[in-house]
């Protein structure tokens, strides 16, 4: 697919693990001892999609393919790294604005210890950030970065560990830090669960963006993400389908994510001509196109943005109008927003 022209993009969904370099990932591995599973793991992925499996079987399987860069990057400093070079590929891609989100992990090593703390992560995280050059308000023209802290609905289990990401997500606001996500294996955890966690989040002044509707089955959680007003959503597959669900995302305008190699790669859509895009793309629904995980779905914000093109009719004006209205979905200060415009 042709890139057609060069847009500044505005990323608004791109989780740090799954944004890893294939080379920095082959090399952290190899360090650690298990570089052939990288490729075996991801074509085990994705031999499951191409065997026809159900979508919420591929879904699954591809977390699986996190669990790599997540042995991987078990330091700070491989980290603050891999962050540095996630907002640098951003930016080599013609970012002017990303928003990159990440989960803060505890990792205990072999001897019993802490090698990597929630805290030590975050702060390796924000480094990473700050060593690219992306903490800058804009007004020189390079690509801003801030960072959305994600609990895991895995990894996160219990009430007091979400409330552990939102209370390191409002002390490091100073240091990038602009919001919470909720993401990870959408059939695991409850809305319950994290509710109060994201209330908290919203008072200490973060905003607050979620993944919703992945899977089947979930209406009734995914009817209190849209009643709970996020800052955006992501996905939303399963809303889009739903009359009810769809009647009620339209009246909040409340911005979506969209993410079209990602949806099509876990059969969450069958092709992208038939992703809910078009949809949303029709009925004037505040949308941006966002790439997910460039790693795992071997893609880029200007090929999402081609392929966006190529498959709703939209010209490079189009999509250059809509990142600039993206931008105004962004989690970061106002002042920030009208210098990325201006750029823009
Ligand atoms: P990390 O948080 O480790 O920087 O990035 C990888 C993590 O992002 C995964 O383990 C998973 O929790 C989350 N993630 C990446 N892609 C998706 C997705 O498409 N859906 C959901 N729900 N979570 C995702």
């Amino acid at each position: 697919t042709s890139t057609r022209g060069c847009v500044r993009g505005v990323e608004l969904h791109a989780h740090v693990g799954g944004c890893v370099r294939p080379e920095t990932l082959r090399e952290l591995a190899r360090e650690r001892g298990f570089e052939s599973k990288c490729d075996e793991v991801l074509e085990r992925a994705f031999s499951c999609a191409a065997a026809n499996s159900s979508p919420g079987e591929t879904l699954k399987r591809c977390f699986d393919v996190f669990a790599i860069a997540h042995a991987a990057c078990d330091t700070p400093s491989a980290i603050r790294r891999v962050c540095a070079e996630c907002v640098e590929d951003f930016r080599a891609d013609g970012c002017a604005y990303v928003e990159l989100r990440t989960t803060p992990k505890d990792l205990v090593g072999a001897n019993g210890e802490f090698k990597m703390t929630k805290r030590s992560y975050t702060e390796a995280a924000c480094a990473g950030l700050a060593d690219a050059g992306g903490l800058g308000d804009g007004s020189d023209g390079r690509c801003v970065a801030r960072l959305v802290l994600s609990i895991d609905r895995g990894r996160d289990d219990t009430k007091e560990k979400a409330m552990e990401t939102v209370q390191l997500a409002a002390e490091f606001m100073h240091r990038g830090v602009v919001g919470v996500d909720l993401s990870g294996a959408p059939h695991k955890g409850s809305w319950e669960l994290y509710e109060d966690a994201l209330k908290e989040a919203r008072q200490l002044g973060l905003g607050i963006v979620l993944h919703c509707g992945e899977v089947v089955d979930t209406k009734d959680e995914q009817a209190k993400m849209i009643a709970f007003k996020p800052e955006r959503l992501g996905h939303c597959v399963y809303t889009v389908r739903d009359d009810d669900l769809y009647g009620r995302l339209l009246a909040s305008k409340i911005p979506v994510e969209l993410c079209l190699t990602s949806n099509v790669m876990t059969r969450s859509c069958d092709s992208v001509s038939e992703h809910h895009a078009k949809k949303l793309l029709r009925d004037g629904a505040p949308i941006c196109f966002c790439t997910d995980d460039t790693w795992v779905f071997n893609t880029t914000l200007r090929r999402e943005y081609a392929i966006a093109c190529d498959a709703f009719g939209l010209t490079m004006n189009d999509i250059r109008d809509m990142a600039i209205r993206a931008m105004n979905f962004a989690l970061c200060d106002e002042h920030v927003k009208i210098k990325v415009i201006e750029q823009m």
